[in-house]
């Protein structure tokens, strides 16, 4: 009997238990604690940035980044349509309208031509997403900014991991978010976190996040803040994650290699990796030819006890953003795109089934002509 592979499987066979243990035996569970503090510290130096602030998840990330930056009614944020839809709706959120772009056909990033072409007197912020864990544009991307006078966002939910000539994604804007889901390439059960280079940012995030309560006065609060607060049994979880993300990454990488390699000579379209780029691979993902061809191929998989996902349905088509936009690119890719099984756990017997398993679907597809 074959065993089923799910799509997405977090690993948490290092501390994690030992760490949540301690949490329930000092009863340090909520959101104080001496593992939020060292998963934040641990997590700014992991990723280059000067101030990493622990909140609840991935999207309060953003709508605190944005926030935090005085983004609101009136305003224009400029992002990409093909992302999951959290992106968006903390832009909504703070009251701002999204303006979407679509995205370059190989690298599945936004267009920053594009994005050159939507600014007006409203805009005030460009917000890029690292798509699957390849970088945007970023150098781009700071000069329009810079020449415009807008913030500069990042979400790298997808992009633990991920470098632009060198360098970690996070560092190229004013402020950047990671989600720690439990399919994020580090997990925290649910979590997210916000990082910055400017110490102000940084205090005006950790103030929206403690329900707006002033340093050094008990109970007051001088602004209508949130409860976007990670708890320490989170974070215990975040810093064993930490602790391994390095094997995470190497892990991955070899996942991809893999597929690359073994369905190179099949009628398949990959992420092309762009100049610069090091993509750390959150979701590996493939375009067949058609839509029909792609549901096809999903069911041939599940028949044969592998879990995928469609790509992301770009959110300019649903139906509380619908501005009867055309993006052609990005509802082309996301209509033939499927992830495979992209954990770092998968053993080479697993990735030789799945392997096999679309090689036997597109060899009974090419007799059929
Ligand atoms: C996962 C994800 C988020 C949201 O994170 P949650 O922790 O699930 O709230 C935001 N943006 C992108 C691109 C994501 O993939």
């Amino acid at each position: 009997m074959k065993s089923f592979i799910p799509v997405y499987q977090p690993d948490l066979s290092g501390n994690e238990k030992a760490y949540v243990n301690e949490c329930i035996d000092t009863t340090w569970i909520s959101s104080k604690g001496r593992f939020v503090t060292e998963f934040e510290q641990q997590f700014a130096k992991s990723t280059d940035v000067s101030f990493a602030v622990s909140v609840s998840n991935g999207t309060v990330a953003l709508h605190l980044a944005l926030l935090a930056l005085g983004v609101g009614p009136g305003d224009e944020v400029i992002v990409p349509s093909f992302t999951y839809v959290a992106s968006i709706n903390a832009i909504h959120y703070v009251g701002a309208m999204p303006v979407f772009v679509d995205i370059e056909a190989e690298s599945w990033q936004m267009d920053c031509k594009q994005v050159e072409r939507c600014i007006t007197t409203k805009t005030k912020a460009i917000m890029a997403v690292h798509l699957y864990g390849h970088p945007c544009d970023m150098v781009i991307l700071q000069q329009l900014a810079r020449q415009h006078k807008l913030y500069l966002l990042e979400d790298c939910a997808e992009a633990f991991g991920t470098k632009l000539y060198g360098m970690h994604v996070g560092n190229f804007s004013d402020v950047a978010t990671y989600s720690f889901f439990g399919n994020k390439t580090i997990t925290t059960g649910e979590g997210g976190m916000v990082v910055t280079q400017n110490v102000e940012l940084d205090s005006e995030v950790r103030h929206l996040k403690g329900q707006g309560l002033k340093a050094g006065r008990e109970y007051w609060h001088d602004i209508v803040g949130y409860n976007y607060r990670m708890t320490n049994i989170c974070a215990a979880i975040g810093l064993a994650q930490l602790e391994r993300a390095e094997g995470f990454l190497k892990c991955k990488q070899n996942i991809a290699q893999y597929y690359l390699r073994q369905l190179a000579d099949l009628p398949l379209t990959m992420q092309v990796i762009q100049q610069g780029a090091w993509h750390s691979w959150w979701m590996f993902s493939i375009l067949t030819d058609t839509t029909v061809q792609r549901d096809a191929l999903r069911k041939h998989l599940l028949d044969a006890g592998i879990e995928t996902r469609p790509l992301f349905n770009p959110v300019h088509l649903m139906p509380m953003y619908n501005q009867e936009q055309i993006l052609p690119i990005s509802e082309n890719i996301a209509s033939r795109g499927v992830n495979l099984p992209s954990w770092p756990g998968l053993t080479i017997e697993q990735l030789q089934r799945i392997v096999a398993e679309v090689r036997v679907f597109f060899k009974r597809e090419y007799s059929k002509l």
